[in-house]
């Protein structure tokens, strides 16, 4: 998610840019929205940034303000109809929206919609419409009034035709920056796509604050206290290496979380080898921490998308093996300490030590830079219920059964908050620990609630489960 405000810019390639830099958080379907100060126009479609975009769509959108969006579908079916941003004409204008996260009170917030503007199928599009309708306020003034009445993880960049405004749940639980740029601002969901776009750091978007950027500057309001609870699985594996939340890179509490992996389970091997990509850092910390030796020991198709990002099971299973080509020459013969980020399903996992084994390793100690994922999300991730996550259901030793490793073992919680360097109490570690800091009606959970309430769920769902 990105937006800029910078009169002379070519505002829509710096959002391609941000957007670009950002591919990793979603990759169902891309959308820019501008402004020139006149009317907004928006352009998504279903497909990576670089798909949906060309130099020459770039060209035609001209304006002074943007906002982007990549999808990862949380709420909604990964269809054209709910890619971001949104877009609601009202009264005196439009407004576009671009959300990460996942509200967890989506049955109340559709019933304050008016009743021409019900039938949304995503939580977002709720939102948009409970911003831009109402009658007699600014924009400025519904989003006081409508964001302290939204519960669950909101990372949001709006417009209206002029201004620019960026908001964070009290909880913030998506990460969001505020960047300058020479001749205005940039929002993002990560400090990555502020370095790719050449725009410095200010700072983080406070949890409850509501921030407003058009000529006169930028003007933070509070429309909520804050209660921090950022997302622990960003430094896992959401967030990119190179962007820093809360002060802590990325990059660095990886390392450090292998580190700590390596005092804790020891391995006798002889190599070292990451998941790529996300496996690597902790797999760097992981050798140095032990000693054993650091070797790439599997080729990535970088263009092949994170594989649990991918909507359906069908899909999830070719990507693995799209993905990934182990080195027979690095690791025949072998003992191997494999390094990966986490284990949702232990699908990969499984496909992994298969073909490890196929190419001649002699053992495989499978080590996970994360604690074993218990429950599911409903801030922002689609981890799958807890009947499909695989340590759910099964103990450690009758998932290293199952995935047919030698050993297997996940870094504590405990060391895992250590290496973040962020107290724990202002971190959501829910899908770990069961401790969800937003509470969950069970009336709002379940991916396809608002498209089984319209009626419109068997056509616009690709394979729910
Ligand atoms: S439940 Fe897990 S993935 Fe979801 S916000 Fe909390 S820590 Fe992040």
């Amino acid at each position: 998610m990105f937006g800029v405000w910078a009169p002379g810019e070519e505002v829509s390639k710096l959002t391609y840019f941000g957007l670009y830099a950002l591919q990793h958080r979603g990759q169902e379907s891309a959308g820019i929205a501008l402004s020139d100060g006149e009317r907004i126009l928006v352009y998504k479609d279903m497909g990576l940034v670089s798909q949906v975009f060309n130099e020459a769509t770039l060209d035609s959108l001209r304006g002074h303000l943007a906002i982007g969006h990549c999808r990862y579908s949380t709420t909604g079916s990964p269809v054209w109809e709910n890619a971001q941003p949104t877009f609601y004409t009202a009264r005196d204008g439009g407004l576009a929206l671009g959300h990460n996260g996942n509200l967890v009170n989506t049955p109340e917030l559709a019933a304050m919609l008016p009743n021409e503007r019900r039938g949304a199928t995503t939580d977002t599009e709720i939102l948009t419409g409970l911003l831009a309708d109402n009658p007699g306020l600014s924009i400025e003034e519904a989003a006081m009034e409508r964001l302290p009445q939204a519960q669950g993880a909101f990372s949001l960049v709006f417009m209206d035709e002029t201004t620019l405004y960026a908001a964070r749940d009290p909880q913030g639980i998506r990460p969001l920056v505020l960047g300058r740029l020479d001749s205005g601002w940039a929002v993002a969901s990560e400090t990555a796509a502020l370095d790719i776009v050449g725009a410095t750091l200010v700072r983080e978007i406070e949890p409850g604050e509501l921030l407003t950027i058009d000529e006169r500057g930028v003007r933070s309001l509070r429309f909520a206290a804050a209660a921090p609870k950022g997302c622990l699985f960003e430094y896992v594996y959401l967030a990119r290496p190179d962007t820093t939340i809360a002060g802590r890179n990325v990059n660095s509490a990886r390392v450090e979380v292998g580190r700590r992996l390596a005092k804790q389970h020891p391995a006798d091997a002889d190599l070292v080898i990451p998941v790529p990509e996300s496996g690597t850092p902790a797999a760097v910390g992981y050798a140095d921490g032990s000693g054993i030796p650091f070797a790439q020991g599997l080729v990535k198709n970088s263009y092949v998308g994170r594989t649990f990002i991918q909507p359906s099971q069908s899909l999830r299973q070719l990507g693995i093996r799209l993905k990934l080509n182990p080195l027979r020459d690095v690791i025949e013969g072998k003992r191997l300490v494999v390094v990966d980020d986490s284990i949702v399903r232990g699908n990969t996992q499984r496909a992994l030590v298969h073909m490890l084994r196929d190419a001649g390793a002699a053992e495989v100690h499978v080590r996970i830079s994360s604690p074993p994922v218990l429950w599911p999300c409903y801030y922002g991730v689609d981890f799958a219920t807890k009947a499909e996550l695989i340590a759910g259901n099964l103990s450690t030793e009758e998932i290293r059964d199952s995935i047919g490793a030698d050993s297997l073992a996940y870094i504590p919680l405990d060391e895992l908050v250590a290496a973040t360097e962020v107290p724990k109490n202002r971190l959501c570690r829910a899908c770990f620990d069961g401790a969800y800091p937003i509470e969950v009606n069970e009336g709002a959970r379940g991916k396809y609630l608002l498209e089984k309430a319209c009626g419109t769920a068997a056509p616009l769902a690709a394979a729910p489960k």
